[in-house]
């Protein structure tokens, strides 16, 4: 979070639940069967899992998935539970409350890390997701990798990405952090199983009930199996985190689109995506996105 905080939108200006679903319909249709809720935060927005359910009962989507700071979860696993979800991400960089105040600005660990350990006690699988910075967490990382030896979870680390605050930050690469791992655990295994829906490698590590993930975005690109579309909470549709090019759903929608012209601009955007991305092209910095990852849902 930028120590300024972040701007916030009038509410009119966000995609209220009925225009989300509206275009859940309509990608359903097109063959979109996965959903992931994110943010900004998603368990803030009032009647969250009342969408979620709703979002599970749209004929053809088969998964409904949050990403969360988990400062809210514990509150509201029961109704999650209830809702259908299938999968509950939890962003935790530090296991140090002091270090997590500095990189969030706020005090909430105790109870994301409650609201972890609570989450492992129901049947959702539940990630954790870590971002590792040079200067920041690194010390940590072998620590943050145990939790999942100690509880059935699965610890992704993720690549920090060159957008918004990320560029004040230097990666740490995936080689660097299996080594590291190596050393301290053991043999790191790939597994082929599918724990997700996107392009992250799991490993399994003897005696880890969990397994260790690496998303690599930009070390390990993987932008030609990317099948993402972002939809943000003010109503952008975007095809690539990357860059700038974007639709405008919510004022097309607004402005009386039907659902078949909804649909054709849907796959407009689909078929538009790029082939890679272009973090670090200088030549590209004017098409490259400048809003923040709280604002996109990355
Ligand atoms: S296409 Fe864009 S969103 Fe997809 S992996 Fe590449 S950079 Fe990320």
């Amino acid at each position: 979070m930028p120590a300024k905080g972040v701007e916030f939108v009038e509410h009119s200006e966000i995609m209220t639940y009925e225009e989300i679903l509206r275009f859940l319909r309509v990608a359903a249709g097109t063959g979109i069967r996965k959903v992931k809720v994110t943010g900004g935060e998603p368990l803030v927005r009032k009647g969250v899992c009342g969408f979620i359910r709703k979002v599970r009962n749209i004929p053809g989507i088969e998964s409904v998935t949050l990403t969360t700071n988990g400062a809210l979860l514990e509150e509201h696993l029961p109704e999650l539970e209830a809702a259908g979800i299938t999968g509950i991400n939890v962003s935790l960089d530090t296991l140090d409350p002091e270090k997590f105040h500095q990189i969030t600005r706020c005090d909430d660990f105790g109870r994301v890390w409650s609201g972890i350990r609570a989450a492992t006690q129901t049947k959702i699988p539940v990630k954790v997701n870590c971002i590792p910075m040079k200067g920041c967490n690194e010390e940590e990382l072998a620590k943050i990798a145990a939790l999942a030896k100690e509880y059935p979870i699965t610890v992704r680390f993720i690549e920090m990405m060159p957008i918004g605050m990320g560029t004040g930050y230097a990666r740490i690469l995936q080689d660097e952090i299996k080594s590291l791992l190596e050393d301290r655990f053991g043999t790191m295994e790939l597994v082929d199983e599918i724990l997700g829906n996107g392009p992250a490698g799991y490993y399994k590590i003897a005696d880890f009930k969990g397994r260790i993930g690496f998303i690599s975005a930009v070390s390990h690109e993987f932008c030609k199996s990317c099948n993402r579309i972002r939809l943000t909470a003010d109503g952008i549709l975007k095809p690539c985190l990357n860059f700038e090019s974007r639709v405008n759903l919510k004022k097309e929608m607004r402005s009386g689109m039907t659902d078949e012209e909804l649909e054709q601009l849907l796959k407009n955007v689909i078929y538009h995506k790029p082939r890679c991305h272009a973090f670090g092209d200088e030549t590209k910095k004017d098409i490259q996105e400048k809003r923040r990852m709280a604002g996109i849902g990355g």
